[in-house]
């Protein structure tokens, strides 16, 4: 959607009435709270009633649902949802749902920059952005047969890490490939693993300062993921592995945690570099953004994903986390970027943080 659609469709909103809306699912019931202690309307797009769940947590609650048949039917009703002021607040979920060209039509304002899809979604994009702003990621292994450490195979487009399998020779990646699917094969980062919550803004000027706007550390989280993390309680992965169990790495919860604050300078130099390298490629990545890491034992830190919207690791911190308490207490990302609606929508700036 251009700038001017995106304006257009401003014209005819009562930014009065500002609805904040999302998928529930991921991190809505955090993006809901934070919009409400910001006084917005909140609504929430759901497949059946859901209203069951949600009246368990009053404060995570939407002011009401829009219930569809089909997430993808969203698209069928965006004059309804344009009538009512809304705007669109996507995380992981909501694209996976939708589909990303779904996604890319859907003629609603949506946080963010929509163009930073195409960059985060193909694998070699992701390296130019990454490795072209100097991050280091891990070494990506073309010939399966130069396998001569440990890697891990990822399937293309497998959500949460499903089907992700480790190798350490050419033969074991042999007995496990499934030759069907399209695959990419990374060095196995050895090190302990950071997913560090970022939050940029392109229209202030009160944090971290970048060429343009300012970047915010909100908070950090690490994945839990079964069965990997939990595996040794039943004996090592390689006595697992001869009796033909693997260990996978599927996302089940999220742990909170903290970097020592030696790191945090590095942690700012490599949030940096990617929005101003984001800025040069597509026009810049606005809002939340979660670099996916490991450190290493020389306390280097490498890149293996980038998240560029709201991800689930940011729901330990409904009532704020070690790093947001210093901006300012009680601050999640759901509420962040509720915020960052409000002084757009006082300023009239909606059209630089919307797309
Ligand atoms: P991803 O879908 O890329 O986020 O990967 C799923 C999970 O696999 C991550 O959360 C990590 O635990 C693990 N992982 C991915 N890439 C690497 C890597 N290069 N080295 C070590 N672990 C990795």
């Amino acid at each position: 959607m251009t700038k001017k659609n995106i304006r257009g469709m401003l014209a005819n909103y009562d930014k009065k009435k500002l609805t904040i809306a999302t998928v529930c699912s991921h991190s809505s019931l955090q993006i809901f709270n934070g919009a409400k202690k910001e006084g917005f309307k909140t609504l929430g797009i759901s497949v059946g009633e859901k209203k069951k769940l949600y009246d368990a947590f009053p404060l995570g609650k939407p002011d009401d649902f829009f219930i569809v048949k089909n997430y993808k039917d969203i698209l069928n009703y965006t004059d309804e949802l344009q009538e009512k002021n809304v705007i669109i607040i996507p995380h992981g979920s909501f694209v996976e749902y939708l589909g990303p060209n779904k996604f890319m039509e859907l003629e609603i304002p949506t946080f963010g920059n929509k163009l930073v899809l195409d960059w985060e979604s193909d694998r070699k994009k992701e390296r130019i952005w990454l490795e072209g702003a100097g991050l280091t990621m891990p070494k990506e292994i073309e010939n399966p047969k130069n396998i001569n450490r440990p890697v891990i195979v990822k399937y293309h487009g497998a959500k949460g890490g499903k089907g992700f399998f480790v190798a350490k020779t050419y033969n074991e990646f042999q007995k496990r490939i499934d030759k069907n699917k399209k695959y990419s094969i990374q060095e196995f980062v050895m090190g302990t693993r950071y997913y560090i919550h970022y939050f940029y803004s392109p229209v202030q000027n009160n944090a971290y300062k970048l060429s343009k706007g300012s970047l915010q550390l909100l908070s950090m989280d690490r994945r839990d993921e079964t069965t990997i993390d939990e595996v040794q309680r039943l004996g090592s992965i390689a006595e697992l592995e001869e009796l033909g169990i693997h260990p996978t790495f599927v996302v089940t919860g999220n742990i909170p945690i903290v970097m020592r604050e030696s790191l945090l300078p590095k942690v700012f130099e490599m949030g940096e570099v990617v929005v101003e390298k984001s800025l040069e490629l597509f026009g810049g990545i606005i809002g939340s953004f979660c670099l996916e890491t490991v450190v290493t034992e020389d306390l280097e830190f490498k890149v293996f994903e980038i998240s560029a919207r709201i991800v689930a690791g940011t729901n330990p911190y409904v009532s704020g986390s070690p790093y947001s308490e210093l901006i300012q207490p009680g601050l999640s990302t759901g509420r962040r970027i509720a915020q960052e609606i409000k002084y757009a929508n006082k300023k009239n700036l909606l059209n630089e943080i919307l797309s």
